[in-house]
């Protein structure tokens, strides 16, 4: 946790916060925090600065907080993914926000398990968490928003055209027709397969909507190490 992220439950003053849980305990098991610590500090989808501890009592800490600078800028791209299995959403949903990504479209492909839609972490509450840990990682404050998409055909019908706008369209795939751009200065929407990648036919229907397939080389890397291995291509 390299940020502490406060919300508007935590003001009991303008200035001040009053922090238990999980951030108590990170706090005073991790940093052994004393008071007269500082830490950033950030207000969810706000402003970052500082925490100074003012007290430390049992299961609480109590901070007064200058919050005076801006979140670092987003990634300026639309990440189109097909669900990956439950175990690897959460770790996913970390590495994404913490790259910064703002706009995240979960979708169905023909090699997503049915059972993956029912999977508890897809609640409102557990994706939250996990796009919280990847903010207090990365020291940003600004949450993602997240949409569900179950069904494959009427978001590509309906919907894609409208979200790549004028993006750079690129889709992942191992046997992409080109190698992926190194940093094309442009807005990037763009889609990543499921474990079992994308079929040829969802590879071709992407492409009709402007969608270029782009390959990173032979090697077939888990979607937790393609995508930040694709953001540092593009966005280096
Ligand atoms: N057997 C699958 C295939 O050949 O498509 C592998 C899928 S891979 C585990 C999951 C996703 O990560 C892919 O659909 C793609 O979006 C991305 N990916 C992984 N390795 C890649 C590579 N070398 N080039 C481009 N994308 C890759």
């Amino acid at each position: 946790m390299n940020l502490i992220l406060v919300d508007r439950k935590d003001f009991t003053a303008p200035s001040r916060v009053e922090i238990s849980g999980r951030r108590f305990d990170h706090i005073q098991k991790v940093h052994r925090a004393e008071v007269g610590d500082e830490f950033t500090t950030g207000m969810v989808n706000g402003r970052m600065g500082t925490g100074t501890i003012t007290a430390i009592t049992p299961g609480r800490v109590e901070m007064t907080v200058t919050l005076d600078q801006p979140p670092p800028p987003a990634l300026d791209m639309t990440l189109v993914m097909a669900l990956p299995r439950p175990k690897m959403l959460k770790r996913i949903l970390q590495t994404v926000a913490g790259l910064g990504v703002k706009q995240l479209y979960l979708i169905n492909s023909w090699r997503v398990e049915k059972g993956f839609w029912s999977a508890p972490v897809l609640e409102k509450e557990q994706i939250n968490q996990a796009l919280i840990l990847g903010l207090e990682q990365a020291k940003d404050t600004i949450m993602p928003q997240v949409f569900l998409r179950r069904l494959f055909t009427p978001f590509i019908r309906d919907e894609l055209d409208t979200i790549a706008g004028d993006t750079l369209r690129l889709t992942a795939h191992p046997g992409g027709r080109a190698v992926c751009p190194c940093h094309p200065q442009k807005s990037v929407t763009l889609a990543v397969g499921p474990e079992g990648g994308f079929i040829q036919r969802e590879v071709d229907t992407f492409e009709q909507l402007g969608f270029t397939s782009v390959t990173l080389g032979p090697r077939i890397l888990r979607v937790e190490t393609a995508i930040p291995f694709l953001v540092s291509r593009l966005f280096a």
